[in-house]
């Protein structure tokens, strides 16, 4: 926090900010503060991310029987807590670069740190229809990957015309009976070798010119209403599943002008995890629009805290005698043991 001539104390000054409480983040704040590195986490209002919207994580390793996304991420919190990592669960509002230590605003509050890591994610579009909503996590998903499984020998259904849906439907054919794609136009956004992958696939059945206006069932998807966008007819679509697949939008409003992006407003990174501005990482799905997976957004966030360490180290923030970099172990042990000239 700036002090009253405006110079910054330097017992106020992180070694790392990171924002944002998903896998990325709650990854990189174990690696960061397990390296000694004086670590706070900005969590956001939404803490634990993505997965706390869900009920059953299946596919990260270490959980054979799964485990529940909210248990998930208290796990991912505590073991950050443990190593000492600090949690404010507010939203950063604001990012200055302009001069080290950066600063990071929520609201009106200011916290200054050596290194930042973005891992703010990405936000699943929906359609705004409020059944929707209330099913989401009981048949209704944004993520074939994630709960396509949950589908085996069933019928479900897919909205949307681009690449994503495209997979989404060819990834639910795996395990459904029958695949619907629902899209509102009669033409596609997708690649052509999408088109006619989906085109060609016994199990898949397209519907051009729906919307989809409403979902049916009480604690779990019995089907969709259906609009015919030309007629506005309606007719009932029996599913037990609903992918919707309309796009991701990267949560990184605050960092327009900033930091830079691509046009959909994904984080660009340069070298390794590192944005164009020396000092501030970017992790999970804030800068992945291919994977979007808890586990590698995890894997990204230890990428991004080992590399902040790194580069923090190059400028000579830190004491490596005090510091555990799991990349360099071997090295850092071998100086803390007193055999630098070995190294
Ligand atoms: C319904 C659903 C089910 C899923 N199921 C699975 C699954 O079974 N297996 C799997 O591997 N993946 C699954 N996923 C995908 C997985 O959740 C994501 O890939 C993963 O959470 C991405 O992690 P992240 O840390 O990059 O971002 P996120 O989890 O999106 O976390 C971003 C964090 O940043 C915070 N934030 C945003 N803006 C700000 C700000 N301005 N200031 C401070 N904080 C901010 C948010 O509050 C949030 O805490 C699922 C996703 C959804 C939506």
């Amino acid at each position: 926090m700036a002090g009253e001539n405006g110079a910054t104390a330097a017992r106020d000054v992180y070694d790392v900010i990171i924002i944002g409480s998903g896998p990325a983040g709650y990854t990189a704040a174990v690696y960061a503060a397990r390296a000694n590195l004086r670590t706070l986490v900005l969590q956001g209002e939404e803490t634990g991310g993505q997965l706390m919207i869900t009920s059953d994580v299946e596919n990260y390793p270490g959980f054979e029987e799964g485990i529940l996304g909210p248990e998930l991420m208290e796990k991912f919190e505590a073991q950050a807590r443990r190593f000492g990592a600090e949690m404010v669960a507010r939203n950063a509002t604001r990012l200055d670069v302009s001069s080290q230590p950066f600063r990071v605003y929520s609201d009106n509050k200011e916290y200054t740190g050596r290194a930042i890591i973005v891992a703010t994610g990405a936000s699943a579009k929906w359609l705004g229809l409020e059944n929707e909503k209330r099913l989401q996590g009981r048949g209704v998903s944004g993520c074939a990957t994630c709960d396509g499984f949950f589908f085996r020998g069933k019928d479900v259904a897919v909205a949307g015309g681009g690449d994503t849906a495209m997979e989404e439907a060819l990834f639910l054919t795996k395990y459904a009976t029958r695949v619907h794609l629902l899209h509102r136009r009669d033409t596609f956004r997708a690649s052509k070798i999408m088109q006619q992958r989906v085109r060609q696939h016994e199990k898949i059945t397209i519907h051009p010119n729906v919307a989809v206006a409403d979902v049916l069932g009480e604690n779990g998807v019995e089907g969709l209403v259906l609009k015919d966008v030309r007629s506005g007819a309606t007719e009932r679509l029996p599913v037990q599943g609903f992918f919707v697949a309309i796009g991701h939008q990267p949560n990184t409003g605050i960092f327009k002008g900033v930091l830079e992006m691509d046009a959909v407003g994904y984080l660009k990174t340069t070298e390794y995890t590192m944005t164009n501005v020396p000092g501030v990482f970017a992790a999970g799905d804030v800068v992945d629009h291919r994977y979007r997976q808890a586990v590698t957004a995890a894997g990204d966030g230890c990428r991004a805290a080992i590399d902040a360490e790194r580069w923090l180290e190059a400028q000579g923030e830190v004491d490596l005698t005090k510091t555990m970099d799991p990349g360099e172990w071997g090295e850092a042990r071998t100086i803390l043991e007193g055999g630098a000239e070995n190294v």
